[in-house]
């Protein structure tokens, strides 16, 4: 029989137990035996089902209380100085909650370590710390004593561990200069023998594999990188395991050649993201070692097309024989629970989809179809399953003639607005601001009453008119707020906005939005993305009346605020049956409407926020270009239709430029705000020695700490800004969006940040 097997599987629990048993936790309402015991719970369960899923074994070692990453750098003892861990004790749970938190319930605090995304991923690890010289030992028992767990309840374990050299290039140090530092592999002397000692425990637990995931091999490797590996496993390899390595989420390209004569039993691929990879790895691999085939996408949400599969698995099954093992494309943990616990979605919508649960039944069906030994329902859900797809190429609901007509000439229509020297005349005259204008990036606080008012309303106890006049009401004391405070942009403040993609997907047709469809975005932070199902298209203007009514009240310009095309894909399941690129640019139309009909109404500022720009960049450098042309243009798609004297803004967070500069330039926008107060605004460097030459709006202070900002450091900022870029370029605003924030610290802050472009006029 075709061996079955799991990378990983989503340790949150269907109804996020977990998140709420940490959160208690932390709050102290949750004994740490509690909070042991919904781990434990969570953990039993989800072995229970994949094994009932036919799997042959159950991974032990994708479970952890805040993330993977951190269980593993915890587990070697490598914990920074500062969080004050004695050498030879063992590294409690608390003091894992400090380095990923800065506090626990006990333990004294210290400074978080850093959080960073994991590959090309919505999920973030916390980054290892390493310092030359130190030393690794076995810290924490939890990975033996959770082997222990699996194998009393009766199953067959494959524990899932990070790899030494994974591991070390996604970590850093004072010492070391960035991921790719060679020195970092000076650190192998010392980490070897502790992965050997790991391994021996396994051994001894009774353990035949282990799944050791080694994802940088789809990354751009320095030669020094690739080579570490033969010297890593053949090392490993002495621990008479079965070392299955893992790759995901691309192709290895020329990296497959490390593969070749490599001491190891068995090698994963992404064969979803990467098809070639199965031939090119399957061509490298000796006598007697397996391929594991990723078939089923882990990352998103779709059912497979279980007979094109069959296609592309035969060939190889006949060649491989035994050796050719299926499973997911990586682990599960990008994917939501289960499909039927969503009550909201139509039968349709629902039989195209697979979450974790649906995909290791995939996998059951594909092992039977493989090996011939379906059953009568298993061929009756085969059927089905290839019925519901063949309904979902043809369905109206993903293919809309109005869309099709208008992405069938898209080339003509025109993307270049005039020149910007030309147009910021016409945007000057219009409207009339002081040098160093200064304007918020678009939500104010969101207080209980507006969540109350906006749960109210989509529950039906809140009445559309009243639910209108709550808004309005809102909106009018922002204005009020912002002209007292004396700002010279104002916005309307969000508050109808739960999230900045949700908001427009619920307008847009071609958008679906789950119940329970939670996925792990950090710690006990979950993520809900929508569904692109089908064309979008906008079906009425969304966000046209809020802005409208708020220039009403006032004779200051408003800003519209709208999220850009690149980042409302980025930040949903997007349909797999055609180029991200398509979907992108038939959000690009929906938002160019918007934006001419926001014009139309009379806002001439109109911000559309591209905070996932950066982050959708391919992970190998070599596709960079083909990304960047084509999110450059759904941005200019999105904004190109207005007049010279309409100003367009964009705003992007947390961000690094340096690498993209040319296509950050052409996106064109009149005015790009930042992220900078944190780095002193070392990240406008790159905007001067690009010579950027449209406006730029640095953020001067940091909306993450509630923390008043002084006036005099925000002048000293805007100092450096205008070291690097000419002073009448520049706009005064914060870091990004308050909604987090208070009110009284949000006004404390706003008037100290106008007095600064008060000073910085007066000495203009
Ligand atoms: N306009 C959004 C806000 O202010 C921007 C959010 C973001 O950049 N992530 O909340
Ligand atoms: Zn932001």
């Amino acid at each position: 029989m075709t061996i079955i097997h799991n990378l990983g599987f989503p340790r949150m629990g269907e109804q996020r137990e977990l998140k709420r048993s940490l959160e208690a936790y932390w709050a102290g309402q949750l004994s740490q035996q509690e909070l042991l015991d919904t781990g434990k719970a969570l953990r039993a369960r989800h072995w229970d089902l994949q094994s009932k899923a036919g799997l042959d074994t159950v991974p032990v070692g994708d479970f952890a209380w805040y993330d993977q990453i951190l269980e593993w750098s915890t587990l070697l003892g490598a914990v920074p100085a500062r969080f004050g861990q004695a050498d030879n004790a063992p590294v409690s749970l608390d003091t894992l909650f400090r380095m990923a938190r800065g506090r626990a319930p006990s333990g004294r605090p210290a400074a978080a370590c850093e959080m960073t995304k994991w590959f090309d991923t919505n999920y973030h690890y916390i980054v290892p710390e390493f310092t030359p010289g130190q030393s690794f030992r076995i810290a924490r028992e939890c990975l033996f004593e959770q082997v222990d767990e699996a194998q009393a309840l009766g199953h067959k374990v494959k524990p899932v561990i990070p790899g030494p050299l994974t591991w070390l290039w996604l970590g850093k140090g004072d010492a070391y200069d960035g991921l790719a530092d060679v020195g970092k592999l000076a650190l192998l002397d010392a980490l070897l023998p502790v992965y050997e000692q790991v391994l021996a425990r396994f051994k001894a637990q009774g353990v035949e594999w282990v799944q050791i995931d080694e994802p940088v091999l789809v990354l751009d490797l320095p030669q020094e990188w690739q080579d570490a590996f033969r010297r890593v496993y053949q090392d490993l390899n002495q621990s008479g395991l079965k070392l299955l390595l893992a790759t995901y989420f691309d192709d290895l390209h020329e990296n497959v050649t490390v593969l070749k004569d490599l001491p190891i039993a068995g090698v994963h691929v992404d064969a979803v993201r990467a098809p070639a990879a199965l031939q090119a790895v399957q061509a490298v691999l000796g006598q007697d070692q397996v391929l594991s085939a990723g078939v089923i996408s882990g990352r998103d949400i779709w059912r497979t097309d279980l007979e094109k599969t069959l296609q592309t698995l035969e060939p190889l099954k006949a060649a491989l024989g035994e050796r050719l093992w299926i499973a997911p494309s990586c682990s599960l943990l990008h994917v939501p629970v289960n499909v039927q616990s969503e009550t909201g979605l139509d039968a349709e919508l629902k039989s195209w989809l697979s979450f974790a649960v649906q995909k290791l039944d995939e996998l059951k069906l594909l092992q039977g179809l493989l090996d011939g030994t379906l059953d009568e329902a298993g061929q009756q859900a085969v059927q089905a399953q290839q019925a519901a797809l063949r309904a979902r190429r043809e369905s109206r609901r993903t293919h809309n003639p109005a869309v099709q007509a208008q992405m069938a000439k898209i080339d003509q229509i025109k993307r270049q607005r005039t020149p910007f020297a030309q147009r910021i005349q016409a945007q000057r005259n219009k409207l009339n601001l002081p040098a160093f204008p200064t304007t918020t990036i678009g939500s104010f606080p969101q207080t209980t009453e507006i969540r109350t008012a906006r749960r109210d309303w989509r529950g039906g106890a809140l009445s559309d008119a009243a639910y209108e006049k709550a808004m309005q009401a809102e909106i009018e004391q922002v204005i009020r707020f912002q002209e007292r405070v004396g700002l010279d942009v104002l916005v309307h403040g969000e508050a109808e906005r739960n999230d900045m993609v949700e908001y427009f997907g619920e307008l847009l047709g071609g958008f679906a939005f789950t119940q329970n469809g939670w996925v792990q975005s950090y710690g006990s932070r979950c993520v809900k993305p929508p569904i692109i199902f089908g064309d979008v298209l906008r079906l009425a203007p969304m966000s046209v009346a809020w802005s409208s009514y708020a220039q009403s009240l006032t004779e200051r310009p408003v800003k519209g605020m709208l999220t850009g095309p690149v980042t409302m894909l980025q930040w949903s399941f997007v349909r797999d049956d055609q180029p991200r690129a398509d979907t992108c640019r038939q959000l690009a139309l929906a938002l160019r409407d918007e934006v001419s009909d926001l014009e139309q109404a009379g806002i001439h500022v109109i911000q559309l926020d591209e905070p996932a720009f950066r982050e959708g960049l391919p992970l190998r450098q070599g596709d960079w270009q083909a990304y960047l042309d084509w999110a450059v243009d759904c941005f200019r798609l999105s904004t190109s239709a207005v007049s010279d004297e309409t100003q367009i803004h964009t705003h992007m967070c947390y961000s690094e430029f340096n690498d993209i500069m040319q296509s950050i330039a052409d996106m064109d926008a009149d005015v790009i705000t930042i992220e900078t107060s944190r780095s002193n605004m070392l990240l406008l460097d790159a905007f001067e020695n690009f010579e950027y030459p449209n406006h730029i709006g640095p953020g001067v202070y940091d909306i993450h700490s509630p923390n008043v900002p002084d006036k005099d450091w925000m002048v000293r900022l805007m100092g450096e800004a205008a070291k690097r870029l000419p002073a009448d370029r520049l706009w005064v605003n914060p870091d990004c969006g308050l909604k987090t924030r208070g009110w009284a610290e949000t006004e404390a802050s706003l008037l100290a940040m106008v007095e600064a472009a008060t000073a910085l006029r007066a000495a203009a």
